[in-house]
């Protein structure tokens, strides 16, 4: 048995980066990972994903030239030097991390599956095919998450796509039907639509990223529409079937309506669901709730002490920004013996569909539940100087405010560089600028920013 002071298990955004700076701070450390390192975001997530969005864009753009008087007459989608690209840039970041960690004091990689053997005790099978025993006090487990496979009829049976899988296809697909219409199923749809593939997504809600506001809703919908994405909302997959090598048969269910639809391949972009199981925490003690996520407090710690879960694996917020901010918090908590918790940090997100949608805190339907004294500021992008510059008047930014405060709870911008316009107004609220300010800041010409004046001069009295 080996021990260390401490052992994190997952090298993805909060386990990698704080290995490093444990391991500076003068604590032994050992960082267990399976598969790659960097985890989902470097390998099977944000990396490759936006990497595809370029070259997608990129197609889109070819195809809009002519209506800013550049016709190109002919493009085509080289799909393998697509793949290549994305996975020369994968392959930079992963091997980057690597590097770095294997050449760091104090800091041990170890390639293999973590397995809870007993109190504060695993087992590693590596993936040499050897086995090691390690003991710490101190343990992050960092283990991520992976696709979620619903039980549908004959699904098992098909060659499915996951949201992992479909990298590495170096062809476009003919017909491609997505399962979900959430993030993960809209970057992709719009993506392989743009590379050439004709796209169908189902998405089993009434509309689609339902847990936006509905004008948010509509308007993406009202997008991919645009771009002949086929949407059907309020549907469900109930059977897939498919003849040796020919296309896959999907019914679908929607209300009391029954259809077949045909397709040559399936992505299954439903959710995530935690990577716990594996991990036999019931051996160390360490809780989970009834989705496999493990239970933590607001400091990240799990039932039992030293024991810390970071990142998409405790559930909540599933995102890079918020994995990797979670070793914040625990790095300074334990090391500089800070008293800082998650409650209050803010959540921003970006969808990376074009355009993206940016937000960060509170929306229209939560100020409405929660019955504050809000009113909503909306622009439509068709009022914003640089998106008619720029030929892109897709979308709208949107603001509630408080009434009596004047501070901006929350922010939604669906548009060109919606991600960016969003975060200058994440700072507004995290320095507490209030949107009357806002209306007359000065911010260069013609930046979309530039528009956050017009945004809120909407709400003038
Ligand atoms: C297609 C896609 C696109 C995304 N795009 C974005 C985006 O644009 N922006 C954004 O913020 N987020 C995005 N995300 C989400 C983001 O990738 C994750 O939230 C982020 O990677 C945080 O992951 P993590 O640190 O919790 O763990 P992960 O990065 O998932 O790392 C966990 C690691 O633990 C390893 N592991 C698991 N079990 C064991 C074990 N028993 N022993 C050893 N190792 C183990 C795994 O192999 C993995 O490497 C995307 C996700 C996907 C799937």
């Amino acid at each position: 048995m080996k021990k260390y002071d401490v052992i994190i298990i997952g090298a993805g955004q909060a386990g990698a980066p704080l290995a490093k700076k444990l391991a500076n701070a003068g604590k032994k450390t050992v960082i267990i990972e399976k598969r790659f390192y960097g985890g989902t975001c470097v390998n099977d997530g944000c990396t490759p994903t936006k990497t595809w969005v370029a070259s997608a864009k990129a197609a889109y753009m070819a195809g809009k030239s002519t209506e800013l008087g550049v016709p190109v007459k002919r493009f085509s989608i080289n799909m393998s030097q697509i793949k290549k690209r994305k996975d020369d840039i994968v392959l930079r970041s992963r091997n980057g991390g690597l590097h770095a960690a294997e050449k760091t004091k104090n800091l041990d990689v170890i390639f293999g599956e973590a397995i809870f053997t007993g109190d504060k005790t695993l087992q590693v099978n590596l993936n040499s095919g050897k086995k090691q025993t390690l003991q710490a006090d101190l343990i992050f487990l960092n283990t991520g998450a992976s696709p979620l496979i619903p039980q549908i009829d004959g699904l098992n049976d098909i060659k499915y796509l996951t949201s992992t899988t479909i990298l590495d296809l170096d062809y476009v697909p003919e017909h491609l039907l997505i399962l979900g219409g959430n993030y993960i199923g809209l970057e992709f749809g719009q993506m392989f639509r743009r590379f050439g593939s004709k796209v169908t997504i189902l998405e089993k809600s009434a509309r689609i990223v339902s847990h936006e506001d509905e004008d948010i809703s509509a308007e993406m919908q009202n997008i991919l529409e645009a771009e002949k994405i086929t949407i059907h909302n309020n549907a469900h997959a109930t059977k897939f079937k498919q003849k040796a090598g020919g296309k896959i048969t999907v019914t679908v269910s929607a209300g009391d309506k029954e259809s077949k639809i045909k397709c040559s391949h399936v992505l299954v972009a439903v959710g995530r669901t935690p990577q716990t199981e594996a991990l036999q925490l019931q051996k160390t003690g360490v809780v989970t709730d009834e989705t496999g996520h493990i239970k933590v407090n607001n400091k990240l710690e799990t039932n039992i002490p030293g024991i810390y879960a970071l990142g998409d694996v405790k559930g909540g917020p599933a995102f890079t920004h918020i994995s990797y901010n979670d070793y914040t918090i625990v790095y300074r908590n334990i090391i500089e013996k800070q008293n800082l918790n998650i409650n209050d940090r803010p959540v921003p997100y970006c969808m990376f569909t074009d355009p993206q949608l940016g937000r960060v805190g509170i929306d229209e339907t939560e100020a409405k539940k929660l019955g504050l004294n809000y009113r909503v500021a909306k622009l439509p992008m068709a009022h914003v100087a640089r998106a008619i510059e720029t030929g892109d008047t897709r979308g709208f930014m949107k603001a509630i405010v408080d009434v009596k405060t004047k501070k901006i709870l929350g922010a939604a911008v669906l548009g060109p560089e919606g991600g960016e316009i969003m975060t200058v107004l994440q700072m507004a609220m995290e320095g507490g600028i209030t949107y009357d300010r806002i209306r007359y800041c000065v911010f260069a010409h013609p930046l979309y920013s530039e528009s956050l004046n017009n945004l809120f001069m909407t709400l003038e009295d």
